[in-house]
């Protein structure tokens, strides 16, 4: 840190991305990423006569885009935010609806950036313990007094709750806003997202950057409460107009112009992950039940960051964590029926190898 950075920072611990190596190709199944590519509407929107306006700013109001989603989701325009990522999103959120009147909580155990723009923001911030099993309890959550965010399905777990645990955490909570982060729903889990007619303190966010093929665009959105859309983009027009590029806003009208396509490869990866986490079954490893494109399983001889390190050596990328609960655990994507069977011939690999 140089001596000229605020002092307001220096307890800031920055959130460490999974790692994106340039040196070698490996098979990464450690970010969560979709395997397969944008669909073919996609990439032939993204083209040099789109190229060719980058002179001009893009629509900051995003209304092409928005309008879509709105349709899609069967909301008002008015009922969706947009930003650069669904890191974005959650930043602004934060940013927007914690303070110290309005402590932040989340489970102990969930995605690794909300504790960051806790400390970000100088948020007091409630960690509530996870149940073993990395099971949430609904009830944990009721009558908290906190703006209350959630990943669900959950990281690392990949576990989710109903839509209606969800409502009644909204409804014993109405002076607070409750933040459900549906990065993962489109594997499996229910969306709450049609609580929003209903609920005014609710905000759904969302990403085009795992089921949709973009995380290299950087798109996510949150629906919600036509105020609370305002709110963040009060926000948003404080910081960053056009945080949206003109190539991403183009990629993503045309993402979602094929749904088939993105429908498909959810079913893959849905019948991709059943058959990963049988394999596993058979070689002895302990997998939470995962509503997401990603696997949280535990290895019968070594601990996750041993087998991290092996498979690594054996081009194979996966997550791992040195947090006690975790530790026994790695986390594993869920790519191309291909990649999974690369994963499971390096993991058998070395379960011989350790006898
Ligand atoms: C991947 C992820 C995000 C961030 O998505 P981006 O849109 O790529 O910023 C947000 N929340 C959770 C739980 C995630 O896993």
């Amino acid at each position: 840190m140089s001596r000229y950075m605020s002092s307001r920072f220096s307890a800031l611990e920055a959130y460490v991305p999974g790692e994106q190596p340039q040196d070698r190709q490996y098979i990464k199944l450690n970010t969560n990423e979709s395997p397969f590519p944008p669909s073919p509407q996609v990439i032939a929107a993204v083209n040099s006569s789109q190229v060719e306006k980058l002179n001009l700013y893009p629509d900051p109001d995003c209304r092409g885009l928005r309008k879509k989603l709105a349709e899609y989701y069967n909301v008002g325009e008015e009922n969706v935010f947009l930003s650069n990522g669904s890191d974005d999103v959650l930043n602004f959120a934060f940013m927007a609806f914690c303070d110290g009147q309005h402590p932040v909580a989340f489970p102990d155990i969930s995605y690794g950036f909300y504790p960051v723009y806790a400390k970000l923001h100088n948020l007091p911030a409630r960690e509530i313990p996870l149940n073993p099993g990395f099971i949430l309890n609904p009830d944990d959550y009721c009558g908290l007094g906190c703006t209350i965010v959630l990943a669900n399905p959950n990281a690392p777990s990949g576990r989710a709750i109903p839509p209606e645990e969800i409502g009644k955490i909204l409804e014993s909570n109405p002076d607070n806003v409750v933040v459900v982060d549906e990065a993962y729903v489109d594997f499996g889990a229910r969306s709450c997202v049609e609580l929003i007619q209903s609920h005014d303190n609710l905000l759904v966010c969302m990403t085009f950057s795992k089921s949709r093929s973009l995380a290299g665009g950087r798109l996510g959105f949150a629906l919600g409460d036509a105020r609370l859309i305002d709110d963040l983009n009060r926000l948003k027009f404080s910081t960053n107009p056009y945080s949206i590029n003109r190539l991403t806003l183009v990629a993503a009208e045309a993402t979602l112009d094929s749904q088939d396509y993105y429908r498909q490869n959810c079913q893959a990866i849905m019948e991709n992950r059943s058959y990963t986490v049988e394999a596993l079954d058979k070689l002895g490893f302990t997998t939470i039940p995962s509503l997401a494109n990603f696997i949280f399983t535990r290895c019968p001889k070594m601990d996750g960051i041993t087998l991290y390190h092996k498979l690594k050596e054996r081009g194979i990328l996966v997550r791992c964590w040195d947090k006690p609960a975790l530790r026994d655990y790695v986390r594993v994507t869920i790519g191309s029926r291909e990649q999974m069977d690369a994963f499971l011939s390096q993991i058998q690999a070395i379960m011989k190898e350790k006898g």
